[in-house]
């Protein structure tokens, strides 16, 4: 397609040994092709955290030859790129054939981490994109993967993004930048639907297989329901997907674009567009100005999530030949989800223990937040503070129904569950972030960014890179969203 790409002379970075085991799956998998060069890249980012998980040396993420690689004009040695072809259900709707349309895997280290570019060009599956992302929401996912991964929350990684003055389309004219991606795999729910949809059953297997001996092999153990290890691939993911979205739901996260193509068959946070973590508790708030319909609200990612398992499971059913094993494997997410959902939340009250009655406080607690439109991160954040110093009147002050909170409170003072609150305040403050990236926070990075100026965008790189410290002077980036927050219009176009 492309002309063939330079390889790059890297001294440090070409001792790690590169690959391609996704390439080992046969052309019926994917399309061969070169990244299309970025004219005259920049650094915008780089993650130092990211390299380190990869392998790769911090003085290489700082050299020439990386940022030629990371912008897609050069490759390492042993690198194979590729664009894969997937098919996915999109708000609902089967949506046929989508793949890699702007995403190229460049291949594996030794580690088994993949890495991928995101806004590499033109592929056979860009279906009239141009298959560039913008430097706007290149920033957005830099940052939330690696804010993402701080939090403890299961994602697809960022150790790089870069810029260019290339002028792309959108609906004004923006710049180019694309975004290095890292993850075990980048294998979506929408790769078997689209072997299942065509009837290709050894390509359904192949797929599977692969999956299986290289991501989960304890699915061919004994424990394996019925001695299915598609079921219990099956199983596997449901239940991985329920810890995903316990995660989301207790941080707040809205994905915003909860389609088939983006959901990780590693249950990892993957693709991140319209996302926003909430800053008033608004349960039914929907992230995504495409999403008229709000099928991707809040407190319906849960939900969402379990239909998306049951395209899974229809283009599984061939291979498990067992609709009963199918529907078992499914049904595990219906126990997971809420056990994880009460588990993560039982960490932000500081309850280490399981006691009756740990739902009903939970409960009471998001009805309060809900009925009062409370600000989500600040609310745990001071509630954390003042079990340490016994003083709740600042979380009081968040509450116009100051007797509900009350009321709560007290039920909250006496749950079994309590502890010495020095202790529980510290785990407290470890699972209750300071700093998260709010819209508008993204928002100021990116303006300053799109001037040129990247300061803001690395200071909050660092501060959500630890998002659990204080990092004193920087209380304004844990503050209140503005006014103009709210009016912050993100969509799928990006
Ligand atoms: P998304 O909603 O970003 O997950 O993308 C859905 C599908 O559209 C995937 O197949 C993407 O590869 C493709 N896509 C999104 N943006 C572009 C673009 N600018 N050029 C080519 N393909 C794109
Ligand atoms: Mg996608």
């Amino acid at each position: 397609m492309n002309a063939p790409l330079p390889t790059a002379a890297t001294a440090p970075a070409s001792s790690l040994e590169w690959r391609n085991g996704f390439a080992a799956l046969g052309p019926d998998f994917f399309t061969e092709l070169v990244p299309t060069p970025l004219p005259a890249p920049h650094w915008v980012a780089t993650s130092l955290d990211a390299a380190q998980q990869l392998g790769v040396p911090a003085a290489w993420l700082a050299s020439d030859a990386a940022l030629q690689v990371c912008s897609g004009n050069a490759l390492l040695s042993g690198m194979q790129p590729l664009a894969t072809v997937y098919s996915g259900h999109q708000f609902g709707v089967w949506a046929g054939q989508l793949g890699d349309g702007r995403a190229i895997l460049l291949g594996e280290t030794d580690g088994g981490l993949e890495v991928q570019l995101k806004g590499a060009g033109r592929t056979p599956y860009s279906r009239g994109g141009d298959g560039r992302a913008v430097l706007r929401s290149s920033i957005r996912e830099f940052l939330c993967s690696e804010a993402m991964h701080a939090l403890g929350v299961p994602t697809t990684r960022a150790l790089a993004l870069t810029g260019s003055p290339a002028p792309v389309q959108r609906e004004v004219v923006e710049t180019a930048a694309v975004v290095t991606r890292t993850a075990p795999s980048f294998i979506r729910f929408g790769h078997f639907e689209h072997f299942a949809a065509r009837d290709l059953l050894p390509q359904l297997r192949t797929l599977a297989d692969y999956v299986i001996d290289r991501y989960y092999p304890e699915c061919r153990g004994p424990d394996a329901p019925g001695g299915n290890p598609y079921a219990a691939l099956l199983q596997t993911v449901s239940e991985r997907t329920a810890e995903l979205l316990a995660h989301w739901q207790a941080q707040g996260f809205c994905h915003g674009v909860m389609n088939t193509d983006n959901m990780s068959i590693l249950g990892l946070t993957i693709d991140y567009g319209p996302f926003q973590f909430l800053d008033a508790f608004v349960p039914g708030h929907v992230c995504n100005h495409s999403d008229t319909q709000g099928r991707y609200a809040f407190n319906r990612q849960p939900n969402v999530a379990y239909w998306n398992l049951f395209r899974l499971g229809q283009a599984l059913l061939p291979l498990i030949e067992d609709v009963a094993l199918a529907q078992a494997a499914l049904a595990s997410y219906q126990t997971v989800f809420p056990a994880a959902f009460l588990q993560r939340m039982r960490g932000k009250l500081g309850l280490q223990a399981v006691h009756d009655g740990d739902a009903a406080l939970v409960d009471g607690l998001l009805n309060l937040l809900a009925q009062g439109g409370v600000d989500y991160p600040i609310f745990w954040r001071r509630l954390s503070h003042a079990v340490a110093s016994g003083d709740f009147e600042p979380v009081r002050d968040l509450f116009i129904d100051r007797a509900g909170w009350e009321a709560w409170l007290l039920s909250f003072s006496e749950h079994p569950g309590q502890s010495n609150p020095r202790h529980m305040a510290d785990s407290m403050l470890k699972c209750n972030p300071k700093f998260v990236l709010r819209n508008h926070l993204g928002e100021q990075a990116i303006r300053a960014a799109t001037q040129g100026d990247f300061a803001p965008l690395h200071t909050l790189q660092a501060l959500l890179a630890e998002p659990f410290d204080e990092h004193p002077g920087h209380d304004a980036w844990a503050d209140f969203p503005p006014d103009w927050a709210s009016s912050i219009e993100i969509s799928c176009s990006s």
